[in-house]
């Protein structure tokens, strides 16, 4: 159970913005807007509301742990195919994944002038994407994982995340077994990989949001099935 201070820290900086649209309050934000729609939210109401100049562009998404560095469209309205975390420096030029349970991670490095948007699942956690993430960062762009900070979306949370006996054996330590319920926490094993690569706990701020807890409010589809709709998460630099 959160604490009532700790619920007002995660309101200061993910809280509504407009209407459809949700999104965090950066500390050193210098220009970078990140956020995500919510069920009466769409990509072009997003598009309008964000402005990248250069447009947006969308991670394929496989579930798995590639990333892409993307610093200008090359084809524009096509997802970057087999990766699930974009990169990009490029002013203007948000980055964009989908998700209805799965983490968005939205990165940003107000030193080096970098962002990054990331679809975590737990196929996604179990292949260590936040580490590799944070790793090619580094390669990448000279990061150093103390300067960074890290966003959490709205994604399916250990009250809600059942699984069962058979669950990926990597996540284990993630699992508990409380009153018959066998839940997995997917935030904490992210933040774990995110400290273990260098981020600061602090660092990372987490939405707080749990998909199926809110069915007003956010796609689930542990809760809706695979057709239910998905939420827009993205990141960029406006100016
Ligand atoms: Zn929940």
């Amino acid at each position: 159970m959160l604490s009532v201070a700790t619920k007002r820290t995660q309101a200061a900086r993910f809280a509504h913005w407009r209407p459809g649209l949700w999104r965090f309050h950066l500390p050193e934000a210098g220009g970078v807007w990140a956020g995500v729609t919510d069920r009466t939210g769409s990509l072009e109401s997003l598009q309008t509301a964000a402005v990248f100049p250069q447009g947006m562009v969308m991670a394929g998404q496989v579930h798995g742990a590639s990333i892409a560095s993307v610093e200008r469209i090359r084809a524009p309205g096509r997802p970057i195919a087999g990766c699930d975390a974009l990169v990009t420096q490029t002013l203007g030029l948000g980055l964009a994944i989908r998700s209805a349970d799965c983490l968005p991670l939205f990165v940003w490095d107000p030193v080096q002038g970098v962002v990054g948007m990331a679809h975590a699942g737990w196929r996604g956690l179990a292949a260590a994407l936040p580490c590799r993430l944070i790793r090619f960062l580094q390669q990448r762009y000279h990061t150093r994982p103390g300067d960074l900070w890290v966003g959490i979306g709205p994604s399916i949370r250990a009250c809600c995340y059942d699984v069962g006996p058979a669950f990926e054996s990597r996540l284990a330590p993630w699992v508990q077994e409380e009153r018959g319920r066998r839940t997995c926490d997917l935030i904490a094993c992210a933040a774990a990989q995110l400290r273990e690569a260098g981020v600061a706990a602090h660092r990372v701020l987490d939405s707080g949001q749990c998909t199926a807890c809110e069915p007003d409010r956010w796609y689930s589809l542990r809760r809706e099935g695979e057709a239910c709709g998905r939420l827009i998460s993205c990141i960029g630099f406006r100016t």
